[in-house]
Formats: structure tokens, C-alpha cells, sequence
């Protein structure tokens, strides 16, 4: 990430007045008019302009140091964001940003000083049993880590030499493209925006510059994640190159289905089953949560699949507070085998129950 401050010669604590006077003594001695038909003047002039422009607003300017503590990211909370909770906008206005700000680079790299780049965000699955899904866990995973390769110091060139500057971007690791006032880029094709070229590269490394070592972090897995629930853990991805910040790890959780409850958003859903007689007089019956049983009171007459609700005692809900329902869907279920005195009931039932039930169905 380019330093503003520096195009303009200032000090990070440099007043709103410092930078005005700054930009002013540098914008007359590399304004255009001045310097007619010199093309690094005006592209100087560009790079002033651009850092006026971000440093004199202060709200732009509080954007630019925060992306510079960040490492360039710009700077997005940290710790657990559940599915899609990312940062949404405002990845695309730093991104832009961030063109801008390359765009404006000041003068070239050496070889001493290649780009900086992010490490890359690093995918693993952790697999949970419902309960923990529904408690919440803290479980071991193994990630993979670059460090700097010993034998190559991290430049990824063989030991004993130096990567050189791009001959084609000449160190800035971008090819600009203006598009109206703003100055574009894109990575240099050649070097792919490191700003170097090596020509050996380190027989360890491959020229990467880095050996990765497995390493495992606790992570903490919130109460309430459903099957492919992902949780972004930032910075403990892939290590960043030549001071580039890590990437994130995403965290993908499995959960593996329970034997009583399925799952319909952050409610819970079990199959209750009842007697034929509990159905029909009504009863008292015991539902499993995950606290522990509760009482249920089944209606007279519940047809068979009806639901009963049992507020918060379902699943507990990832984004905002509190839990799910639990509902309990009731089952009738039908004797396989009666016993005489049971069977001699059901039929003085049957005589009784003088209803047709298909009645509806011919009429
Ligand atoms: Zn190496
Ligand atoms: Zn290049």
C-alpha cells in the first residue's frame, strides 16, 4: 500500500494545514502548465493530487490510516461473522480505494522492497455432532501455515542471489490504465504484482519464498450453527507475503443429523408419538428438548400430524438473541397386535362410532 505521506512529504501527524502548504509547494513545481509535454511530471502530479484529496478529508484520511493499520485491509471487525455477515459495501469502496492508491504509486520499488501481498483465506470443515452444534463447541483445527523459507530468507530467490526489479513494470508491480480522472491498475502480467522477477529460484521454496508447516488453533464454534454454517476467522489463514497481512480462515461447519430433532430454521421439529386413545380423550405427555423433558398437553381430539409449538426451545438463533420453537408434531399410532379385552373395546367403539369418515369422499 502506498504512503500517502510520503508522496506529500509529511509526517503521519501532519496537521490539515501541513498537508495544505505541502500539496501547494509540490503542486506548483509539478503542475502541467509548468511542465508542458512531461509525462512524469504529470503523472507526479496525479499522485500529489490523489494524496491531497484523501488526506485533506478527514473522513477519507481516518479510511487511509485504518487501512494502513490493517495492513491494507481495510478493516472489517474481527473474530466470528456467521454466514454472509461479511462486510458487505464496503469491501467494493475499499477496493476501489485500492486501486486508486496503486495507481498513485510514487516513483519505483527497488528490489530491495517488493510488493507486500495478502495471504490467501484457507477453507477447512469441521465436522459436529448435533448436540454441539446446538451448544456450541470449541474444537481443534489443523492449519496449514507458511513461514519464511529458511534457506531463502523469504525472497524465494536461490540462496546467493536476488530477485531483480520487473523489467516490465519497473518495480511498481502495476500496470496503470486511466479511465477519465481516475488512474486504474491491474497486477503487472510479468511479475504478478510482486514488483520482482526471480530468475533461480530457491530449490526449497520453488521461489515462493515460503515452506508450510500444519499447526492446529482451537476454534470456537458459536451455539446454533446449522450444516454448512461458515464462520470467518480473520487473519488465520494463509500467512501474507513480504509483509502482506494473512488471509482468513473460513470455518465450514458439517453437522450431522439427530435422531429426535430436524431442524426448520431455528425452530426444531420432533414426531410425538401418541396413542390412539391419547389422541382422542387428550393427554399429558413428556417431549424431549434439550433441556430436558417438558410436559405437553395433546388437545382432545388432535388428528393425527397435528403440531404443537413449545415456544423457545428450539435451536438457539445464530444472528440476533434468545431460541427457536420446538414443535412437536403429533403421530397416532395404530396397535399392531390387540389383546382380547382391547379388541372386544374397539369393536363396542366401532359400533358406536355410527360416522362414516369417506363420506366426504363420494359426496
Ligand atoms: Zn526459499
Ligand atoms: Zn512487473
Amino acid at each position: 500500500m502506498d504512503d500517502l505521506y510520503a508522496t506529500l512529504g509529511v509526517t503521519k501527524t501532519a496537521t490539515a494545514d501541513e498537508i495544505k502548504k505541502a500539496y501547494r509547494k509540490l503542486a506548483r513545481v509539478h503542475h502541467p502548465d509548468t511542465n508542458a509535454g512531461d509525462p512524469k511530471a504529470e503523472e507526479r502530479f496525479k499522485e500529489i493530487s490523489h494524496a491531497h484529496d484523501v488526506l485533506s478529508d478527514p473522513d477519507k484520511r481516518r479510511e487511509y490510516d485504518a487501512r494502513a493499520a490493517f495492513g491494507g485491509r481495510a478493516p472489517n471487525g474481527g473474530g466470528f461473522s456467521g454466514a454472509g455477515a461479511d462486510g458487505g459495501g464496503f469491501g467494493d469502496f475499499a477496493d476501489m480505494f485500492s486501486s486508486i492508491f496503486r495507481g498513485a504509486r510514487t516513483g519505483a520499488r527497488t528490489a530491495s522492497e517488493p510488493a507486500a501481498r495478502r495471504g490467501a483465506d484457507v477453507e477447512v470443515e469441521v465436522n459436529l455432532n448435533f448436540e454441539q452444534a446446538m451448544r456450541g463447541a470449541q474444537v481443534p483445527v489443523s492449519v496449514e501455515t507458511p513461514v519464511a523459507c529458511a534457506d531463502c530468507g523469504g525472497s524465494g530467490a536461490k540462496p546467493g542471489t536476488n530477485p531483480r526489479l520487473c523489467p516490465d513494470c519497473k518495480g511498481r508491480g502495476v500496470r496503470g490504465r486511466d479511465v477519465g480522472s481516475f488512474a486504474f491498475s491491474e497486477p503487472c502480467p510479468r511479475c504478478g504484482g510482486n514488483g520482482t522477477v526471480i530468475d533461480d529460484p530457491c530449490p526449497t521454496c520453488g521461489g515462493s519464498g515460503h515452506t508450510s508447516t500444519r499447526s492446529q488453533i482451537k476454534v470456537k464454534i458459536p451455539a446454533g450453527v446449522k450444516d454448512g454454517t461458515r464462520i470467518r476467522l480473520k487473519g488465520k489463514g494463509q500467512a501474507g507475503t513480504r509483509g502482506g497481512p494473512a488471509g482468513d480462515l473460513q470455518v465450514i461447519s458439517r453437522v450431522s443429523p439427530s435422531r429426535l430433532y430436524t431442524r426448520q430454521g431455528d425452530d426444531l421439529v420432533i414426531s410425538v408419538p401418541v396413542t390412539f386413545p391419547e389422541a382422542a380423550l387428550g393427554a399429558q405427555v413428556e417431549v424431549p428438548t434439550l433441556d430436558g423433558r417438558v410436559k405437553l398437553t395433546v388437545p382432545a381430539g388432535s388428528p393425527d400430524g397435528r403440531s404443537l409449538r413449545i415456544g423457545g426451545q428450539g435451536a438457539p438463533r445464530l444472528k440476533g438473541e434468545g431460541r427457536g420453537d420446538l414443535i412437536a408434531k403429533l403421530r397416532v399410532e395404530v396397535p399392531r397386535e390387540l389383546s382380547a379385552d382391547q379388541r372386544k373395546a374397539l369393536e363396542k367403539f366401532s359400533k358406536l362410532d355410527a360416522r362414516d369418515p369417506r363420506e366426504t369422499l363420494f359426496s
